[in-house]
């Protein structure tokens, strides 16, 4: 046995025990005639003591010991003399019987403690050194726990985990396919999965009533902050269900997630909001409920008064700030500054102070009266002490610009608590969504989801106006502004599912080409189903209360989608290359 306790074990209860302990050389001081070593390993920490007038030779070898060397240490468990309260084995420390040097190490890149002095690049690089730090193993630990949970939910509920293939065909999520060259059917590919939606429907028709998978999905995108081209969902579907029995399943699994893994009890029921009150007044389909500062829709107010922007603005909306009303010039301009960025686009920002004595200051006092002020204060629900916030322009684009604009003086002002979990279902989704850029529908979620039963008329119309009208039983799952998980009702007949193609653009030959697998499935006897899939490194970091899920991930990929570990992605040789039949022209884009 190379150990007989773990170094996040001994306690003063074990204090008189001879132990032996393997682990890492975290740190190694001499104070005095003492040398102390701090041990580590993936449970905690022990300090080791030896003294150089009671064991010279072992003190010699202690104090040669470098960063990150593994030893393997016997001795005895003492009372510390002064003790650590920060460190679970404080209050003891093990006085060292001898030491035995199980391999070195060279020094290491950075601190590898709570918090290290390395870089994101170079910690990236030497990723399994960063693992070796508590608030990564911390993080990995709650993965698997919630891992856990899951599986014990789902498998208690009849769930029956199954895997699918990662060689497939297009999925329709809508992303751009990682492809990879078949060498045995030369010029073909696979595509690896944007997840295993067209798989888990055929298990529906094969009879696998209720299933899950823990799965890794695929998706070529920019990767936008905190995005990852591969990543884990918890993938489920059921059969005979209908929108509120996947809602209370999952709803239960959230329910037992939060309550075994962190202690806390979420709402119950979870609340619902449709998608077109989410708009409205969050400006988001994933609304952070957490606080109010919601938007108010001041359009008939505002317009038509002689102020020729708001004059010519489809949609006037505002939101109302606490306690800001005091804000000076320089901050408002700042904020001016900010709401024009790209990344929230709008053109300008209009403001009303309203100040502790309730006098009201605005950048558009000219064009309206003091009356007409005072209303619109009411209207948003201010108070003397708030700043008022207004943006104008097109309705769902000037909205989600506010529902930005909400989130950012939300941080601001410190009401977004990562320890406050507020779950929350949104429900109706609009089917199709108009892109004025290609003239064409796209499916909002995807396009195995079915119209509303009492929409299927308005689905068979060929007026965009119908069409845009069309509702799904379409839900996400959001926490704290978060878009964890989402799925629907699914169609369930190959003339529906002929038609949803049809309504996307998508020729026969096409849809024939791409999904005539599942149409024809369609024909011997599909069962109604739907289900839903979370996206779990999200869940994860979220219940870590982190925002990115890059720590919850033991290898992940940087920014430009580099695994910097390994180097990879990296050139192939030519001898594959050939075996494959493929032909860089890399070199000719340069
Ligand atoms: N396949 C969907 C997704 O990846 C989830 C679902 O509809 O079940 O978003």
């Amino acid at each position: 046995m190379y150990r007989t306790h773990t170094c996040g074990e001994l306690r003063l209860s074990d204090k008189g025990k001879k132990v032996c302990l393997a682990g890492w050389v975290q740190k190694s001081r001499k104070l005095g005639g003492m040398t102390f070593i701090d041990l580590r390993d993936r449970y905690g920490i022990t300090q080791l003591v030896v003294r150089a007038d009671a064991a010279p030779e072992l003190a010699s070898v202690a104090e040669k010991l470098g960063r990150e060397f593994v030893i393997q240490a016997r001795g005895e468990v003492l009372e510390r003399e002064s003790k650590n309260p920060k460190l679970p084995t404080g209050d003891i420390e093990i006085q060292l019987e001898s030491i035995n040097i199980l391999n070195r190490s060279v020094t290491p890149p950075f601190t590898i403690e709570e918090n290290s002095d390395g870089g994101e690049e170079i910690r990236a690089r030497y990723r399994y050194l960063d693992l070796r730090r508590p608030p990564l193993q911390r993080a990995l630990a709650l993965r698997h726990r919630l891992a856990q949970e899951v599986r014990n939910y789902l498998d208690a509920q009849g769930f029956m985990e199954i895997e699918t293939p990662y060689l497939i065909k297009s999925t329709p999520e809508g992303a751009r396919d990682f492809v990879v060259p078949s060498r045995m059917n030369p010029g073909q590919f696979y595509a690896l999965p944007q997840s295993p939606q067209t798989f888990k429907q055929l298990l529906m028709v094969a009879g696998y009533d209720r299933y899950f998978q823990i799965v890794r999905c695929f998706r070529d995108e920019d990767l936008r902050a905190d995005r990852q081209p591969e990543f884990t969902q918890i993938d489920c579907e059921m059969s005979f269900v209908e929108q509120e029995d996947v809602l209370n399943t999952f709803e239960g699994m959230m329910r037992q997630m939060f309550h075994n893994a962190l202690g806390v009890d979420i709402a119950n029921p979870i609340p619902r909001m449709d998608w077109y009150t989410a708009m409205d007044r969050y400006g988001s389909d994933k609304p952070d409920i957490r606080f109010g500062m919601e938007i108010h829709d001041i359009t008939s107010l505002v317009k038509g008064c002689g102020f020729s922007v708001f004059d010519s603005s489809e949609y006037i909306g505002a939101i109302a700030v606490e306690g800001c009303g005091e804000y000076t010039r320089k901050q408002l301009d700042e904020l001016t500054d900010w709401v024009k960025r790209p990344q929230v686009g709008a053109k300008g920002l209009v403001y009303i102070k309203i100040a502790h004595d309730g006098s009201i200051k605005s950048s558009v006092d000219k064009f309206y009266t003091a009356e007409q002020l005072q209303e619109l204060v009411k209207t948003c629900e201010a108070k003397a002490g708030d700043l008022v916030l207004v943006l104008c322009g097109a309705k769902r684009k000037t909205q989600t610009q506010l529902g930005v604009l909400r989130i950012e003086m939300g941080n601001r002002l410190g009401l977004r608590d990562p320890k406050v979990f507020a779950p929350l279902w949104i429900v109706d989704f609009p089917l199709l969504e108009w892109s004025e850029e290609d003239q064409r529908f796209y499916a909002m979620h995807h396009p195995f989801t079915a119209p509303k039963p009492e929409h299927e008329a308005l689905f068979y119309s060929d007026r965009k106006e119908d069409l845009e009208k069309v509702c799904a039983n379409a839900y996400d799952f959001v926490l704290n502004g978060t878009e964890l998980g989402g799925g629907s009702i699914r169609i369930h007949d190959a003339a529906m599912q002929s038609r949803m193609f049809d309504v996307l653009g998508i020729s026969k030959e096409d849809a024939e080409y791409k999904f005539g697998f599942i149409i024809n499935a369609f024909k011997f006897g599909a069962p109604p189903h739907g289900g839903l899939a979370f996206g779990f490194d999200r869940v994860c970091a979220l219940f870590g209360g982190q925002e990115t899920i890059r720590d919850y991930i033991a290898f992940p990929k940087n920014n430009q989608g580099r695994d910097v570990m390994i180097d990879s992605p990296s050139l192939i040789d030519q001898v594959q290359m050939d075996e494959l039949c493929l032909k860089s022209t890399a070199g000719d884009k340069k």
